[in-house]
C-alpha cells in the first residue's frame, strides 16, 4: 500500500473538522500529525527543488480546496485540446515517475489531499445544473493518481455513484495504481470510466518507480470491464529508446489479449513532453534514467519533443498495432499539433471536432 510510506502529516488549520480529515487520520495511526496555519507556510519550501521532492512523497497534508475544484485541462496554444476538464483533489502522488511534469510544477512539498469533498459535489451539481445541455467529460488524475490515494480517502466510493445516474457527465479514473476491488461493487456504471497510462515493463520498472507492473495494471482494467465499467488507456508519454518498437508492439498485445475492446472508450497516444528545466531536474533526481539524455528539440509551444518524424512514425506505429489488438478502439493524439495529426491520421480535426469525437464514444446522442 502507497500510504504505508507517509511519515508525516500536515492538517491546515480549517481542514481539521472535516470527516476526510477524521478518516484519513484513522487510517495512519502513529505517523506524527502537525497542525499548521495554512499551506502557505509550506510554500516557503526553499529553491532545491530536487531536495524537497523526495520528502514530498512521503509528507501528507490535509488541506481546504478554496478555488474551484473543476478546471479546463491546461491544454497547448497551437496544439489540438480534447476539452478536457479537470477535478483537482489531489495535487502530486506517492509515486515516483522520472518524467513526471508535477515535479516543476508543485509548489507545496507535500502530497495534498483537499478533505472538502461536500463542497466539490455541490460545484459539481451547480455546474451540471448551469449548463445541462453540455457534456462533461472529468478527469481526477491530472494532478495526482485517481488510485493511489483512494484507499486512504475514500472519494471515488462517493463520486462513482454522482455520475451513475448522470447521462452527460463522465467520470475518468486515471491510474497507475492497480487496486480497485472496493469499487467494484459499483459497477455496471458506464459513466465512469478506468483509464490506465500503459508502458513495456522495462520503462515501467525504470521510470515509473513504485508503480504498479503492466501486469497488475491490465488485470485491474479485466476487473473493471467485467464489473461494467468503461476502459480508457494512455500511452503517455511514449518514450524512445533502441528497441521502442518490439517493446511496445508486445505491450499492445498484452493490452490486446487482457481486455475487451468493445469496453474501451479511448485510447490516447502523447510523446514525451516537458518544459525544459525539468530536464535538469530529472538528471538530478534520477542520474541513470534514460530519458533525459534523449535528443529532443524545444517545440512552439515551449516545450522539448521529440523530432517530428520520430514523434511521427511512433505514433503511426502504434495506431497500426492497437487497430489490429484492440480493433474499433478510438485512437487519438493528446496535445499534438495539426501537421502531426494529419502525418498519423491523414486528417486534422478542426476545432472542437476532437472533443465531439470523445464525447460521441460515451453519451451517442448529444
Ligand atoms: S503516477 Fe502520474 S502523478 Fe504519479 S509520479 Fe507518475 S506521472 Fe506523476
Amino acid at each position: 500500500m502507497l500510504s504505508q510510506r507517509v511519515r508525516r502529516i500536515l492538517v491546515e488549520k480549517d481542514a481539521r473538522d472535516y470527516p476526510m480529515t477524521r478518516r484519513v487520520l484513522a487510517r495512519l495511526p502513529g505517523v506524527p500529525v502537525e497542525m499548521i496555519l495554512d499551506r502557505e507556510t509550506l510554500r516557503r519550501a526553499g529553491p532545491d527543488r530536487a531536495a524537497w521532492l523526495a520528502a514530498a512523497k512521503t509528507t501528507l497534508l490535509l488541506a481546504v480546496q478554496k478555488g474551484p475544484f473543476q478546471r479546463p485541462c491546461p491544454g497547448t496554444k497551437d496544439y489540438i485540446c480534447c476539452g478536457y476538464q479537470v477535478l483537482q483533489v489531489t495535487v502530486n502522488c506517492p509515486m515516483d515517475c522520472t518524467y513526471c511534469v508535477l515535479q516543476g510544477y508543485i509548489n507545496t512539498p507535500a502530497l495534498t489531499i483537499f478533505v472538502n469533498v461536500k463542497d466539490l459535489l455541490e460545484e459539481l451539481e451547480t455546474r451540471w445544473a448551469a449548463e445541462p445541455d453540455r457534456l462533461w467529460r472529468l478527469g481526477t488524475g491530472e494532478f495526482g493518481d485517481s488510485l493511489a490515494l483512494d484507499s486512504l480517502m475514500g472519494l471515488n466510493e462517493r463520486l462513482i455513484p454522482r455520475f451513475a445516474g448522470q447521462r452527460r457527465a463522465i467520470l475518468e479514473i486515471k491510474s497507475k495504481w492497480p487496486q480497485l476491488e472496493r469499487l467494484l461493487p459499483f459497477g455496471p456504471n458506464p459513466q465512469v470510466i478506468f483509464a490506465w497510462s500503459l508502458n513495456p515493463p522495462g520503462l515501467i520498472s525504470g521510470e515509473e518507480r513504485l508503480a504498479a507492473s503492466l501486469e497488475r495494471r491490465l488485470n485491474a482494467a479485466s476487473q473493471a470491464a467485467a464489473a461494467g465499467f468503461r476502459l480508457a488507456f494512455h500511452f503517455d508519454p511514449l518514450i524512445y529508446f533502441p528497441g521502442w518498437e518490439d517493446a511496445y508492439q508486445r505491450t499492445v498485445e498484452r493490452l490486446g489479449a487482457a481486455v475487451p475492446p468493445q469496453a474501451i472508450a479511448w485510447i490516447s497516444l502523447g510523446g514525451l513532453r516537458f518544459l525544459p528545466p525539468l530536464r535538469q531536474l530529472i538528471l538530478r533526481r534520477f542520474p541513470t534514467s534514460r530519458i533525459a539524455a534523449q535528443e529532443m528539440v524545444l517545440a512552439p509551444d515551449g516545450k522539448l519533443r521529440y523530432f517530428r518524424n520520430l514523434r511521427v512514425e511512433m505514433y503511426a506505429r502504434l495506431r497500426e498495432w492497437l487497430n489490429q489488438a484492440v480493433p474499433g478502439a478510438l485512437v487519438y493524439l493528446c496535445m499534438e499539433s495539426p501537421r502531426v495529426w494529419h502525418e498519423v491520421f491523414g486528417f486534422t480535426p478542426e476545432a472542437k471536432a476532437l472533443s465531439h469525437l470523445l464525447d460521441g464514444r460515451v453519451v451517442p446522442a448529444h
